[in-house]
């Protein structure tokens, strides 16, 4: 291994620049460590773990002391994979968002929810992260993906209107590329158009180079009849120029700066200028995260005509929402778009 690892230590040139390999070993040994191979991958993953932690480059034998319970975070991936292999303990959860003129529902974002057996309700901000660096944000966006779509389906099936379903997409899916993939089998398995499923991309994914050349794929899915957001708006690092560059058709104004409105005048005055530079361009804006009706009255007179927040509503299983439809359906049928 010592040899390998000289070897692949080596520099070597790619174009201008000069690159080194390292390579970090994980092993563990049968039976000794596990006898089955479920244990013995996790072992085996505890001690790659381990390597990479300490410096990459090196190779580390499994110990006991790796193991799950010495690293709670190493635990909730390893549940996390067996949530992803049945699927039973991950669900979506769907937030409704409203028109500002009349209240009416003009869509809805899905959200992931894990309910681990011990934990109770895992927060995606802690889970999506985790996943993201152990691998597994591939194979969980592509159940999202499937899951939202399947939920359309059963809801089309139950007569109930089709609103558009808005997905988060992680850096991840981008750069894997299998996005494309997963969105067309997914659509043509549940029967679902393109227009129905809308995607929201943070500025750092619309943003990162590993996602390569991003303009041409958002123009192909929009080309399909997909929609693209960008999530989050404002708290990237980012210059305005991309908004005039990329194929866009909303922002969502992150709820930071609806949050103090309508008192702070830095956040009123950001507001004001997103929502009129937005108008300019064409774009719909959803201001993020609105839970008081001052919130909203400022929001309504800047022109803002799309809402999300817990003034309306808070994100909750597909049963919930089918409730909130019939009884509107029975109420006031019409006001539903
Ligand atoms: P996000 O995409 O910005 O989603 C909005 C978050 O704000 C959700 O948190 C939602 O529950 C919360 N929220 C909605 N209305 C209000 C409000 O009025 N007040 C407050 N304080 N919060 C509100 P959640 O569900 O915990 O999700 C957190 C983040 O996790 C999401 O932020 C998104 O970045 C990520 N996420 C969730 N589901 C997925 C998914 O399926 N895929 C990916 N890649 N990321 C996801
Ligand atoms: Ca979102
Ligand atoms: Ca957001
Ligand atoms: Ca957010």
């Amino acid at each position: 291994i010592a040899g390998l690892r000289d070897h692949l230590g080596e520099p070597f040139e790619v174009g201008s620049k000069t690159l080194r390999l390292g390579l970090s070993i994980g092993s563990c040994r049968a039976p000794e460590d596990g006898k089955e191979s479920g244990v013995l991958f996790q072992r085996l993953e505890s001690a790659l773990y381990s390597a990479k932690r300490h410096g990459r480059n090196v190779s580390r034998r499994f110990r006991p002391a790796l193991d799950v319970q010495d690293s709670p975070q190493m635990a909730l991936v390893y549940s996390l994979r067996d949530a992803l292999a049945n699927g039973e303990q991950l669900e979506l959860h769907y937030q409704t968002q409203h028109r500002v003129m009349d209240g009416a529902v003009v869509g809805m974002e899905a959200l992931l929810r894990w309910r681990h057996p011990e934990h109770g309700m895992v927060s995606p901000g802690d889970f999506i992260p985790l996943a993201e660096r152990h691998g597994l944000m591939g194979p969980l966006g592509n159940w999202v993906i499937d899951e939202a779509l399947a939920q359309m389906a059963r809801w089309r099936e139950m007569g109930l209107p089709q609103l558009p379903v808005w997905i988060n997409i992680s850096a991840i899916q981008m750069f894997q590329g299998e996005l494309e993939a997963a969105l067309a089998s997914g659509l043509a398995r549940h029967g679902i158009e393109p227009a129905q499923l809308g995607l929201e991309l943070t500025e750092s994914v619309l943003l990162d180079e590993r996602a390569g050349d991003i303009v041409p794929r958002l123009e192909a899915l929009r080309a399909k009849g997909h929609r693209i957001a960008i999530d989050d708006f404002g708290m990237g690092y980012s210059s305005l120029s991309y908004l005039k560059n990329l194929p866009l058709d909303k922002l969502k104004l992150d709820r930071a700066f609806i949050h103090s409105l309508p008192d702070d005048p830095a956040d009123a005055a950001i507001v004001s200028a997103v929502l009129a530079m937005a108008r300019g361009l064409a774009l719909d804006v959803v201001a993020e995260g609105v839970e008081t009706r001052g919130q909203l009255d400022f929001l309504q007179r800047a022109g803002c005509r799309l809402v999300q927040g817990y003034l309306y509503s808070r994100p909750g299983p597909a049963e919930v929402i089918e409730a909130q439809w019939q009884a509107l359906k029975t109420d006031s049928a019409g006001l539903m778009l």
